[in-house]
């Protein structure tokens, strides 16, 4: 058989990554909230090379509201695989068969392979397939994705569907709704291939824009097509777009009453026990405010940092700069490249690596949240404290990706339909501290406040209230307001979470992160060595003679206000441009003596401490964790924004928000913990804060099209 192309579709968190990653033996990452998947992957099937198969973002119609709705459409309409592998999740057949209409209805062969048959058969629900295949017109196939029961079945049996190329049975509605469907197919007569007839005579009823432009119908047909729609809408008094909706519900609700499904209360019941908990009203928060403290306290606190102080003082403390000066000493190497290699390449590199254990805990705790199905209630919790501002709970889960890395959280944001609502998640996701972010939180936590458990997972919440702030704020702003998208999302059954999805999700980020300080830290090492070391003239830096040190100074002034005018503070945030790891390889070069630090790290934090006051830190922090990201993710939010006018804004606000944030701490924290004399600096701290507060309270601008939505805001609470 020639090249056979399979796409695997699907609702969001059916499982068709982890399908594929069985089906193909790749290692795309699974993750537990709907669109993780933004764009196509293409794999080989395990069993045939030359069958290929295609991971499609989830969806949950091809009415195409969604940027990856219309990946997926187009993909199937333009380049027609031979066959579809609809994966469903089985704990919700309703939901997902909505979208297998619309599957079915493109022309392509279909085959159901219903997912997580594990979870249905543990909760003791019986599918009848043979009667759900009969009603569906499809071959249905039972699967567990997980535990890579009958996958290569699901491949197999949607081969011969393809060879035995059998007529296909559309799903079939109200007899009014055929009889238009079916004169709507007879005016477009050859302007499309039989095949697809039905599918674009659905889409033509239903007015589809997109349909209506691509198909390029001439006045006649168009004026013909409109008539038939018109009459249908009054025989069913209702628009062509609801009639068709309605119908396949319809549809749906009879097949299901078919297929006789039971259900087992128990299961359910505990799944639902644990979300009266976790999602109510007013435990939600408070709960999810400590299992984040208690995420952070192992990873930085505890557990972490044990393997980041040996890390840290041996490692590349003692053992790996005394094993390396020893070789370099035995080959003679000259000098200046013996203080590159020690005091730039390992102490900038190092000091990165360092935060590698603390790290790679942290990813488990959070791969273990999601993986059992917490962090969909978290979604589902924010949505609902985010509509009564206006935001769109669509806008968290970016933020969840955002703590791996920036850039494909600015990617998720694809899922929001609403381009106000998209624009806007755009330009706070990067707020969140993702895992470059995470050594300076680490290190400032450690070296200023060691006796503080609060102070790393207050940096989270920091992004967090960062970005709801945030969206409140701007909501109210002529740009962005209107009305939040909808967020429908299906919160899974708490599950076990796999041991081995919660490895590879600490893994794959882990390596990311290791990967970039091999590569781009290495880089920006020698740079920052080198320009440390040397003056203008190319002598050796006495003091703060040095490059980096002239030009630190030049652009220090610009954060004394925010506690920390020193140029190596400077320096450091400018370098974490470049990527956030560079803030601690900057400080492992400027303050981290290798020699000096063997015995622990005590020299390197004394230096920086002698360089910042405690809230000077937390203010540097705060700076560097809220102003604008790295330059890959700069590149990510200019890609998905419209313009650079708007690129410049989100930058300009990222960079004003971070000043402004990093001041008040400042000028307030430094005169109630550390004496500071209350001056100008404290009066216009305090303005800033009412100022903010004024623009979180006030009224709305304008709200557009919905008068109603403009209430005053009277009492709190
Ligand atoms: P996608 O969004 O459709 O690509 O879905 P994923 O492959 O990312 O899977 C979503 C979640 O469902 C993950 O947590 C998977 O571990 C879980 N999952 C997928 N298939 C199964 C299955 O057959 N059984 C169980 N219990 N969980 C599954
Ligand atoms: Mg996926």
């Amino acid at each position: 058989m020639n090249e056979c192309q399979i796409a695997l579709t699907g609702n969001p968190n059916s499982g068709k990554t982890t399908a594929f990653n069985g089906l193909t033996g790749a290692n795309q990452y699974v993750g537990n909230w709907p669109g993780v998947t933004v764009e196509r992957k293409e794999g080989k099937w395990k069993q045939k090379k030359n069958v290929l198969i295609q991971d499609l973002p989830g969806i949950y119609s091809l009415s195409p509201y969604t940027p990856e709705e219309v990946i997926a459409r187009d993909f199937l309409l333009e380049q027609q695989p031979e066959a579809i592998l609809n994966i469903v999740d089985a704990t919700n057949l309703e939901r997902n068969l909505y979208l297998t209409t619309q599957l079915i209805e493109t022309g392509i062969p279909v085959v159901v392979c219903l997912n997580m048959m594990d979870i249905v058969e543990k909760s003791g629900k019986q599918i009848n397939f043979q009667k759900l295949a009969y009603s569906l017109g499809t071959k249905v196939v039972g699967i567990s994705a997980v535990k890579k029961r009958n996958l290569d079945e699901a491949v197999e049996k949607t081969l011969q569907q393809v060879e035995s190329a059998e007529e296909i049975n559309y799903p079939q509605y109200d007899k009014r709704l055929e009889a238009a469907l079916n004169e709507i197919t007879g005016v477009l007569g050859t302007t499309v291939s039989k095949k697809q007839a039905r599918f674009y005579s659905v889409k033509l009823f239903e007015r589809d824009p997109q349909i209506q432009k691509t198909l390029r119908l001439n006045s006649e047909q168009q004026k013909e097509i409109e008539e038939i729609i018109k009459i249908t809408e009054k025989i069913f008094n209702d628009d062509s777009e609801t009639i068709v909706i309605n119908e396949r519900y319809d549809f749906i609700a009879r097949l299901t009453a078919l297929c006789a499904i039971e259900e087992d209360e128990l299961k359910l019941k505990l799944s639902d026990k644990i979300d009266q908990i976790v999602t109510n009203r007013w435990l939600a928060l408070p709960i999810f405010a400590l299992v984040m403290w208690l995420v952070y306290y192992l990873a930085i606190q505890t557990i972490g940092t044990l393997g980041t102080d040996w890390v840290n003082e041996e490692l590349f403390g003692s053992i790996i700069p005394n094993t390396v000066q020893s070789w370099l000493d035995n080959w003679q190497v000259a000098g200046w490249m013996q203080s590159l290699i020690l005091d730039g390449i390992l102490a900038g590199v190092g000091a990165v690596l360092g935060f590698l254990p603390q790290l790679a805990v942290l990813f488990l705790c959070l791969g273990f949240l999601e993986d059992c199905g917490y962090m969909a209630r978290i979604a589902f919790v924010m949505d609902r404290m985010f509509r009564k501002f206006g935001l769109s709970g669509k806008s968290f889960i970016p933020m969840l990706i955002a703590t791996g890395c920036g850039v494909p959280g600015v990617m998720a944001s694809r899922t929001i339909e609403n381009e106000k609502d998209r624009h806007m998640t755009i330009m706070v996701t990067t707020f969140m501290p993702c895992s470059a972010k995470l050594p300076i939180i680490a290190l400032i936590a450690g070296a200023f406040f060691p006796n503080s458990s609060w102070v790393s997972p207050s940096a989270y919440f920091l992004g967090i209230g960062a970005i709801i702030l945030s969206g409140i704020g701007l909501k109210k702003t002529k740009i962005f307001a209107g009305d939040p998208a909808p967020f429908i999302m299906e919160l899974p059954a708490y599950h076990l979470p796999q041991l081995k999805n919660v490895i590879r999700y600490s893994y794959d980020r882990s390596k990311a992160f290791a990967k970039k300080a091999g590569t781009i830290i290495f880089v920006s090492s020698i740079i920052i060595w080198f320009t440390s070391t040397y003056t203008f003239t190319l002598q050796e830096a006495e003091g703060d003679q040095s490059i980096l040190a002239a030009a630190g100074r030049l652009i220090a002034p610009i954060f004394a206000p925010l506690g920390w005018g020193n140029w190596q503070g400077a320096v450091a945030t400018i370098t974490g441009l470049v990527a956030k790891e560079n803030v601690i390889g900057t400080f492992g070069i400027l303050f981290g003596h290798v020699e000096e630090v063997s015995e622990n790290g005590q020299e390197y934090w004394q230096a920086l401490q002698s360089a910042f006051t405690p809230v000077a830190a937390y203010s540097f922090l705060t700076f560097n964790l809220l102003c604008a990201p790295c330059f890959a993710a700069i590149g990510a939010i200019r890609r998905e924004l419209p313009d650079l006018k708007w690129l410049a804004g989100a930058i300009g606000y990222q960079c004003g928000l971070a000043y402004v944030v990093s001041f008040i701490i400042y000028q307030i924290g430094h005169v109630i913990f550390e004496n500071g004399t209350l001056g100008f600096g404290t009066l216009l701290a305090i303005i800033l804060i009412f100022t903010g507060i004024y623009l979180l309270i006030r009224k709305p601008k304008n709200l557009g099209k919905t008068p109603v939505g403009v209430l005053p805001i009277t009492e709190k609470g």
